[in-house]
């Protein structure tokens, strides 16, 4: 069983804060970590190869230091890992991400299981693992939390649904995201980090050149989208309390719900109190 695992490299915290004038997030400063739900992804491929044999590569697309997570990995028993770092990759939005892993792992050819995150705690779209799936073609499950059963042909799988969860079967090759909390991840063992610190460590670092992109279809200049505004939204509840009768509230309430801006459905609200304060006056 070949499994790639995409893992990113992320800062630690969820409180990410952004470039008023770039749009970007701002990564200085903060301490660095394999995003959480991969950890849980890596546990998985863990699992499966342990039962079944196999190799499991490591896939991470960004700068030269997510190499740390790589190694991480392989301290966590990963077999391999690979560096997708190109200045051309940065400033790529989640369809360029995605296009430059989905090519790197058309280049490594051999794999029955891609692995992934839900969501990353910086980026927090989960959009990679669906787009990559799509890029290959290849059928996706996501919001797994258990992999019950995997042969040559098939796995089998339990996903969480917002009531319950549901089995799913799908042929092979296939994508799987994983939630987090989903397994308990194993930590790195000491001899494993160390072996991935060795110069002769299956660790291998690929350009745009390497798997035959050209640079205006990565990162900033292959990004469908480019960031306008970011901004925290500010939400202002001003509770207002209604006096009087019935019917007075009633109209009070149909001449604030008159005034809202273009709401169409706050005006058929409106309309339908209105005919029911003017039919039942005090009865409403
Ligand atoms: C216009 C624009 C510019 C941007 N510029 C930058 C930038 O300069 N630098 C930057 O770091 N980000 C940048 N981003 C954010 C970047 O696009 C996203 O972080 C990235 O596409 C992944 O999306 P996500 O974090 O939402 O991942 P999700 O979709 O939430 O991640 C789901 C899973 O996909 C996998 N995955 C996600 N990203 C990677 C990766 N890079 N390598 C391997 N596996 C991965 C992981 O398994 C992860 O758990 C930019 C975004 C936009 C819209």
């Amino acid at each position: 069983m070949d499994i790639v695992v995409l893992v990113k490299q992320v800062p630690n915290t969820t409180d990410v804060k952004l470039d008023k004038n770039t749009g970007n997030l701002i990564r200085e400063g903060l301490e660095s970590i394999m995003n959480p739900d991969d950890r849980n992804a890596l546990e998985f491929a863990l699992q499966i190869k342990a039962e079944y044999g196999g190799t499991i590569t490591m896939v991470s697309m960004g700068p030269p230091q997510a190499v740390d997570v790589l190694s991480e990995a392989m301290g966590m028993g990963a077999d391999k890992g690979l560096l997708l770092s190109d200045m051309a990759f940065a400033g790529a939005d989640t369809w360029a991400t995605s296009y430059t892993l989905g090519k790197a792992i058309e280049k490594i050819e051999r794999f029955d299981l891609i692995i992934c995150g839900r969501q990353a705690i910086d980026g927090d779209t989960a959009q990679i693992g669906p787009q990559v799936a799509d890029f290959l073609d290849i059928p996706q499950i996501t919001y797994v939390t258990d992999i019950e059963t995997v042969s040559n042909k098939e796995v089998i799988v339990k996903r969480r649904l917002e009531d319950g969860h549901e089995r799913v079967a799908s042929q092979l090759p296939a994508l799987l995201t994983i939630l987090g909390g989903a397994n308990n991840p194993r930590y790195p063992n000491i001899g494993g980090l160390l072996a991935a610190c060795e110069e002769n460590a299956p660790l291998a670092a690929w350009n745009a050149a390497d798997i035959g992109v050209m640079v205006n279809d990565v990162g900033l200049a292959g990004s469908l989208t480019h960031v306008i505004k970011t901004y925290v939204p500010k939400f202002k509840r001003q509770g207002e309390t209604l006096e009087g009768t019935t019917a007075e509230v009633v109209r009070q309430l149909i001449q604030h719900l008159g005034k809202s801006e273009g709401a169409s459905a706050c005006k058929a609200v409106a309309a339908t109190c209105r005919l029911m304060a003017d039919t039942k006056q005090e009865g409403i």
